[in-house]
């Protein structure tokens, strides 16, 4: 494996603009993003070791092991490392026993030279809301972009402009779902936040209510990139 300079952890709710922000990071600098969920569905359609333990945790009724989702993360990082310098881990780790299972694998010797940063996005639960109403994602997992649009604008079959994959949008961007939602969140997410602020790694915290291009360039000034 060819070694890894920089790690990026993502941690914000649904709409936050973690995917957004993780495209811009993707075509500026040529990033590797891992969607967890996405990368979770793979497995399972490709039938691969990993996805049929998943497919049975999820068939059962039980949570993906953190042993489980870490061999799947490491897996991916391997792949990845190869063409790429930088990595965004988005919707992962979840919880404290996964951002420690990931602390055990980041301590090995081949990620000496990595540097972990940590990503809070921070952003008022009402936009949030606001924001999942009006979302529309590409359906192409390789590009995943992201748009916004009223629902009752959209006369016909909105189509994605980076690669003309065929934008939808998801069931659980839809209202009623997203309290739920965002309360599952906070349950997670608050202590995670809470022990990585105390933990050594660099944090950035941004504010992802402003504009897009807005809150990259904070991004790339916190993490002296050029972009
Ligand atoms: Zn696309």
């Amino acid at each position: 494996m060819k070694p890894l300079k920089d790690i990026y952890i993502f941690i914000g709710p649904p709409g936050s603009g973690k995917g957004s922000l993780s495209h811009l990071c993707k075509k500026t600098f040529g990033w590797a993003h891992l969607s967890t969920g996405n990368l979770c569905r793979q497995h399972i359609a490709r039938m691969t070791d990993i996805g049929m333990q998943i497919d049975h945790a999820i068939k059962s009724g039980k949570l993906i092991s953190d042993d489980l989702m870490i061999e799947m993360v490491y897996q991916w990082i391997q792949e990845v490392a190869e063409a790429s310098q930088g990595i965004i881990l988005d919707g992962f780790p979840r919880t404290v026993s996964q951002a420690r299972a990931l602390d055990t694998l980041f301590s090995q010797e081949k990620f000496n030279n990595s540097t972990v940063t940590i990503v809070a996005m921070n952003i008022h639960d009402d936009n949030v809301i606001d924001r999942l109403r009006t979302r529309f994602v590409c359906q192409n997992d390789s590009c995943q972009a992201v748009y916004s649009f009223l629902p009752s604008q959209v006369k016909q079959q909105p189509i994605c402009q980076e690669c003309n994959s065929i934008l939808i949008q998801r069931v659980d961007d839809k209202s009623d779902v997203v309290y739920e939602r965002l309360k599952t969140y906070h349950h997670y997410a608050d202590d995670l936040l809470e022990y990585y602020r105390s933990s050594v790694c660099k944090m950035i915290d941004l504010n992802v209510e402003l504009p897009l291009d807005t809150v990259f360039q904070a991004f790339i000034e916190s993490t002296g990139k050029l972009a």
